[in-house]
């Protein structure tokens, strides 16, 4: 049975598929009685599938955006 602290070393390769099916099987094993983990796994999940949307080339747009949102705020329209 694994630890918790052994699946989440595993999570990454698991979620990326590269466990081998004993390993694979271990993490299942572990998922099913654990709620904590099952619950990580699910952020890592939603994680991946975020950065996974998000090409590098749209970072800096969104942080210039950022700016001017920041920078409206502080300057309150005027009448
Ligand atoms: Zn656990």
């Amino acid at each position: 049975m694994l630890t918790c602290q052994e699946l989440v070393a595993h999570s990454s390769d698991f979620l990326d598929g590269q466990l081998g099916f004993r390993e694979r099987l271990a993490v299942r094993v572990h998922l099913a009685s654990c709620r904590n983990c099952r619950r990580f796994i699910r952020q890592m999940r939603v994680t991946q599938a975020v950065l996974r949307t998000l090409p590098d080339e749209v970072i800096p747009e969104l942080d210039s955006l950022a700016e001017r949102l920041a920078q409206q705020r502080r300057e309150p329209p005027q009448d």
